[in-house]
């Protein structure tokens, strides 16, 4: 686990390309994953909160950036493993009101469904303030994570971070790209010093390169 800020991690030891999971220790009995990562993630994401906290009981709310795969492929085994330690536990499933839908059908298969969804700004646990900021484009649905006290931004999809530069996920696999392009300045309306992109290893982009990366896009077609 890589501790980012207090009572804030992220899962170390996935692969390079996998999206970033973070664990948040929002009080003694209750942890918050975002996101869940690759399928084949799963086995790691388990061992390390394991590791970290003894068991698996504590996880109490998973919140999901989106629907995608990357994000969500190792929601079925990680649910089955908590069910597993303690069969008396729920886990609360949460995205956003826009995002529902598209997430049943993503993970049909697995007949798995959101529990709880939330509005723009909406505060996921305010133990840690964790609150939902709604960006749409990647996924009509997508949101960021703006942890308010850290100062910390986590931006799902939004931006990743590839051999060292900031880029917005390919134009094909985004739902609306042009409304992306359009609600990508409003992650400037909040107070952040921080930001972590997806698609690498956790690291901690500053505010500054971040709107720099903004200004090219508001230039870009
Ligand atoms: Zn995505």
């Amino acid at each position: 686990m890589n501790e980012l800020a207090p009572n804030v991690f992220a899962v170390t030891g996935l692969g390079l390309y996998s999206v970033p999971v973070f664990v948040i220790k929002a009080n003694e009995n209750e942890l918050v994953l975002i996101d869940a990562g690759l399928k084949k993630d799963a086995k790691t994401i388990l061992k390390k909160i394991k590791n970290k906290w003894g068991s698996l009981d504590k996880i109490k709310k998973i919140v999901f950036t989106h629907r995608h795969l990357d994000h969500t492929g190792g929601l079925p085994q990680i649910l089955k493993a908590i069910e597993l330690a303690n069969e008396n536990s729920s886990v609360e499933l949460i995205c956003h009101e826009k995002e529902a839908e598209h997430f049943i059908e993503e993970l049909k298969e697995y007949g798995i469904k959101p529990t709880r969804t939330v509005k723009h700004e909406e505060y996921i646990t305010k133990d840690v303030k964790i609150k939902a900021i709604h960006n749409p484009g990647h996924t009509y649905g997508h949101i960021c994570l703006l942890l308010e006290d850290e100062k910390l931004l986590l931006l799902g999809d939004t931006i990743m971070y590839i051999s060292g530069v900031l880029m917005p996920v390919f134009k094909a696999f985004h739902d609306d790209y042009k409304q992306y392009k359009k609600s990508l300045p409003k992650l400037l309306d909040y107070d952040w010093e921080y930001a972590i992109p997806s698609h690498n290893r956790p690291l901690k982009i500053t505010r500054e390169k971040v709107e720099k990366f903004i200004k090219k896009m508001k230039k870009k077609k």
